[in-house]
């Protein structure tokens, strides 16, 4: 549940700041009569993480540019997500897929146009797709393979848009099908990805930290 949001984006693109108060639970299935519950709660803010005065990797750049990091600023469950993932885990599926494509439409919008403007020097751009997907059709490869290849493409399209970016691909963390094995649905995993598109490698998230202070800019 998001309350309180203000969000003001500035016409040049740059610079948006937004504020909500966040506070909910969510819950998956884990077969028949259980679920794996969790909760969420917090400030949501825009640069978030900057404001707090951690050490984050867009301290190292000067015009750094982000749709939300989740945790520090995403907001990525909503009164309206909930109740349509609360249907979706009951069996009515279509208006929560619906929503999620809805979002993952937006957040590309916003990449697209920011690629556009050529005038960031760090790019974080997060999806929640693969994950929402990821926890609904674990046990459907061939639909969820669908959402990998729109991955696909839009990694072609970043590619494309900036022929001489480094981009890195991560995630934060891996899905898996969960037991017992009676619907389709998916819970995280210990495993995650990440790619480089010149051959840099990191073992854990956390070392993503170092490797991109090495880019930083003049
Ligand atoms: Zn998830």
């Amino acid at each position: 549940m998001q309350l309180s949001g203000v969000v003001h984006v500035n016409p040049d693109g740059k610079t948006a700041k937004g504020r909500w108060y966040g506070f909910g639970a969510n819950a998956f299935p884990l077969g028949e009569d259980k679920v794996n519950p969790g909760w969420m709660n917090g400030v949501y803010e825009v640069n978030y993480v900057k404001e707090k005065k951690l050490p984050n990797i867009f301290q190292f750049f000067k015009k750094p540019w982000t749709n939300g990091i989740p945790s520090y600023g995403r907001k990525i469950i909503t009164k309206e997500s909930k109740r349509l993932l609360k249907d979706a885990v009951q069996g009515r599926q279509g208006p929560y897929r619906q929503f999620i494509m809805d979002d993952y439409k937006e957040d590309k919008k916003q990449l697209f146009s920011i690629l556009d403007k050529k005038d960031h020097d760090l790019i974080f751009w997060y999806t929640t797709l693969i994950d929402n997907f990821g926890h609904m059709d674990s046990g459907k490869p061939i639909k969820l393979m669908k959402h990998y290849l729109e991955m696909n493409e839009v990694a072609g399209k970043v590619k494309k848009s900036c022929p001489g970016a480094i981009i890195y691909i991560l995630s934060d963390h891996g899905m898996e099908r969960m037991e017992p094995k009676k619907n389709a649905w998916g819970m995280h995993s210990n495993h995650a990805f990440f790619s480089s598109s010149n051959g840099e490698k990191i073992e854990k998230p956390y070392q993503f930290y170092d490797l991109i202070s090495k880019h930083k800019s003049e």
